[in-house]
């Protein structure tokens, strides 16, 4: 039987090295890409034979337009690409400055954006599957997350307009919103005060694992969410649902 291919952004730590692992336990073949060569060689050591490495930046054009043929050339086939390299911002709007603002949007939202146009065409011969990664961060507002909370929600959208426009090609789109997960990415943002917060806010009282955010973007790929596309799905402990805020 033919083996099916996940190219994984970010997959060098965090939720999308996790879920590169669960990819291969479900007997699938890993395109792990990310931009940080160090990590990346690092994670290839712990994914196996399975794992081909891609030395790219999914926020520069150049980068996408050859990392697809790179992918391809190796594999032969995309069945699921996982949109999970992002970078966290916290910062007020008044410093906030256009620089900073674009770095955010660069890879959250534009790498988001190439990587899915360039795979398109991967993706209609396999009648595949992309999953997002957005955030809580995309669906409730809440202080200093100006350009991070906007890139994701713009993320939720940029799903459902694949969802509605892809469909007819049998591809499903759809996008999981993680809460927070003790990831380099957030602890890096995370202060006391902020952990603290979301340990009262979230119903459940404790962050997420990777590999809990990993479940279910690899249950979106699989063909048990067939009939699944066009969702935005969170998975936080309840903290998007209850109401409860952060101070
Ligand atoms: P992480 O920092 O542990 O891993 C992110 C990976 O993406 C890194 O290996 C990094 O090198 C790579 N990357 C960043 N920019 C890239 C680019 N332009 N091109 C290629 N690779 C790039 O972070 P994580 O926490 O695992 O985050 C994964 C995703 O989950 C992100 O989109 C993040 O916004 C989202 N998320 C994380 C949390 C959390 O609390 N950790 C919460 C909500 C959403």
């Amino acid at each position: 039987m033919t083996q099916k291919v996940a190219l994984v952004t970010g997959a060098a730590r965090g939720i999308g090295l996790a879920t590169a692992k669960l990819f291969i336990e479900h007997g699938w073949l890993v395109a792990a890409l990310d931009r940080d060569t160090d990590a990346l060689k690092d994670a290839l050591a712990t994914l196996g034979q399975s794992a081909s490495g891609f030395d790219y930046d999914v926020s520069n054009p150049n980068d996408v337009e050859r990392a697809l043929p790179d992918v391809l050339a190796r594999f032969g086939r995309i069945d699921a690409l996982v949109n999970n390299a992002g970078v966290a911002d916290f910062g007020p709007i008044e410093e906030t400055d256009f620089a900073r603002w674009r770095r955010v949007m660069e890879t959250n939202l534009d790498g988001v954006f190439l990587m899915s146009q360039a795979a398109t065409a991967a993706l209609k011969d396999t009648k595949g599957a992309i999953v997002n990664i957005a955030s809580i961060s995309g669906l409730r507002a809440s202080t200093l997350r100006v350009a991070y909370g906007t890139s994701k929600a713009a993320v939720i959208q940029l799903t459902k307009q694949q969802a509605a426009e892809l469909g007819e090609f049998r591809i499903r789109a759809n996008c999981v919103c993680p809460g927070p997960v003790r990831t380099k990415l957030a602890m890096a943002v995370h202060t006391q005060d902020i952990i603290d917060a979301y340990h009262d806010a979230i119903p459940l009282n404790r962050y997420g694992s990777e590999q809990e955010i990993a479940e279910v973007i690899v249950f979106l790929c699989s063909e048990k969410a067939s009939y699944v596309t066009g969702q935005v799905i969170a998975s936080d402990g309840g903290f998007e649902s209850t109401g409860v805020g952060l101070p």
